[in-house]
């Protein structure tokens, strides 16, 4: 029997253990940190041999195979003594993939991935496709490979999953934008981080697709000088193009073969220039699938944003409040303001990844007439905003945040949470902060 040996007993982990147990290997779970309680239970209730608070080498680098969860880095210790051995080393989705012939879509990119993942999938599961989401979103894919049959597969990928492939190869790729993000783990070198997102498309051949955004510069260079197998689809909402998707006259053409399809760009259910970005991207999907252009329409129209990202909350007295709590790096937060169509009030802040808001500039000149500081250490939005707004307070505590907010916004405006940092120095998650900001909201 092949001994598989999973490092991280997170979702991931998890569902790679029932796979790999399904298919028959003597599985291994090893978590230097401890098991949720729901994913010992699954582990117990499978019969699969786990660890936790250590990794016994003994029993670790006897594998044959080893799956490595997204979030331990190659430079762990184990995993370079796993590496001098020879000892495959692969990601959740270069197993699970082995197991299927489902149609599968692979969504990657710097930001928009949920998004874009979530709007595909309610396309095509509406246009009548037997499918599933996995990813960072609810199952892990491994789990759902053992236990669902799904005809066809939207997962979102990161590029720590990317890492870990070897033959996994998408019918249909994705990538919606590549911006500096993760370089900790990049030894700080944003080429290596691009050439991750890239493997998405290694093992594409003729018949398959990648669909990217042609007006994002770090793609159309790296696309230049690393020519890929499959077909190229871009997107750009900036010019016109032979092929893929592109805004004319008030619509979005999508071509993939002869005949072009449009529907109006108006009413889309996600605002704001990059949403119709995820939505041209997602509809391209749809498209190439087979999906009617009536469901797609309709799709576009209807879905339910996901929660936390540009996600409308309430309005109070004529006052809109969003929540994109989400948005934990400048760029998420610049398509975030350029969406504002009201003077706003901005609550921004948190735990900085090395920032630099410079690129913020014009927009919060023309949208921002105060801005919210909430972090553990605003200095460097002070330092950057302080001349360019006619108010700014600071706050440590969401509920402080809300209530200013409350005070300063007037009829007509929005008050936008987009905070464009990381949210560990006051809440556990961004998942967190968004929930605070709500609640606080609902309390006013
Ligand atoms: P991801 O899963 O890649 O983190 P999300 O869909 O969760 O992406 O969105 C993360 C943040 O980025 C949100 O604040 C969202 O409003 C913003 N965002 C979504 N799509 C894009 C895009 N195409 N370009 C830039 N920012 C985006």
């Amino acid at each position: 029997m092949e001994r598989l040996v999973i490092l991280g007993g997170g979702e991931s982990g998890v569902g790679t253990a029932i796979l790999g147990k399904q298919k028959g290997y003597e599985v291994f779970v090893s978590d230097r940190g401890m098991l949720k309680k729901k994913y010992k239970d699954v582990l117990e209730h499978y019969g699969i041999d786990w660890e936790e608070g250590q990794h016994t080498e003994a029993r670790v680098l006897n594998a044959d195979l080893v799956m490595k969860s997204p979030g331990i880095p190659d430079k762990a210790p184990l995993v370079k003594a796993l590496r001098e051995r020879s000892i495959p080393v692969i990601s959740e989705i270069e197993f699970a993939a082995r197991y299927t012939d489902a149609t599968i879509i692979g969504i990657t990119g710097s930001n928009g991935k949920t998004t874009t993942t979530m709007l595909t999938y309610h396309i095509l599961k509406e246009g009548g496709l037997h499918v599933g989401m996995a990813g960072n979103i609810g199952d892990s894919f491994a789990r759902m490979v053992a236990e669902k049959d799904y005809a066809c597969y939207v997962l979102e990928i990161s590029s720590f999953q990317l890492d870990g492939i070897r033959d996994f190869r998408p019918h249909i790729g994705l990538i919606t934008n590549i911006t500096e993000d993760h370089l900790d783990r990049y030894d700080y070198d944003f080429s290596k981080y691009i050439a991750s997102k890239f493997r998405i498309a290694e093992n594409q051949q003729a018949t398959d697709f990648l669909i990217y955004d042609a007006d994002d510069p770090v793609i159309t260079q790296w696309l230049e000088q690393h020519p890929i197998q499959s077909r190229g689809l871009p997107f750009s909402i900036e010019r016109e193009l032979e092929a893929g998707a592109w805004i004319g006259e008030n619509e979005i053409r999508i071509k993939t073969k002869q005949k072009m399809i449009t529907m109006s760009n108006e009413a889309l259910a996600l605002e704001g220039k990059h949403n119709l970005k995820n939505t041209m991207a997602a509809a391209t999907v749809a498209k190439l699938v087979g999906i009617r252009k009536e469901t797609i329409r309709a799709c576009i129209q209807n879905f339910q944003g996901a929660p936390h990202r540009l996600e409308k909350v309430l309005k109070i007295h004529h006052v809109q409040y969003i929540n994109d709590s989400k948005a934990t790096n400048v760029n998420a937060t610049y398509y975030a303001l350029d969406s504002m169509n009201t003077p706003t009030v901005w609550i921004v802040g948190g735990q900085d990844k090395g920032n630099d808001y410079k690129v913020l500039m014009p927009l919060v000149r023309e949208k921002v007439k105060a801005i919210i500081c909430l972090g553990m250490d605003n200095t460097k939005i002070k330092e950057a905003f302080g001349n360019v707004v006619d108010l700014m307070v600071e706050t440590f505590a969401m509920s402080e945040a809300v209530k200013v907010a409350y005070k300063i916004a007037e009829r007509g405006d929005t008050v936008l949470l987009s905070p464009a940092c990381a949210s560990f120095d006051l809440f556990e998650n961004y998942e967190d902060r968004g929930n605070q900001f709500k609640e606080a909201i609902k309390n006013l």
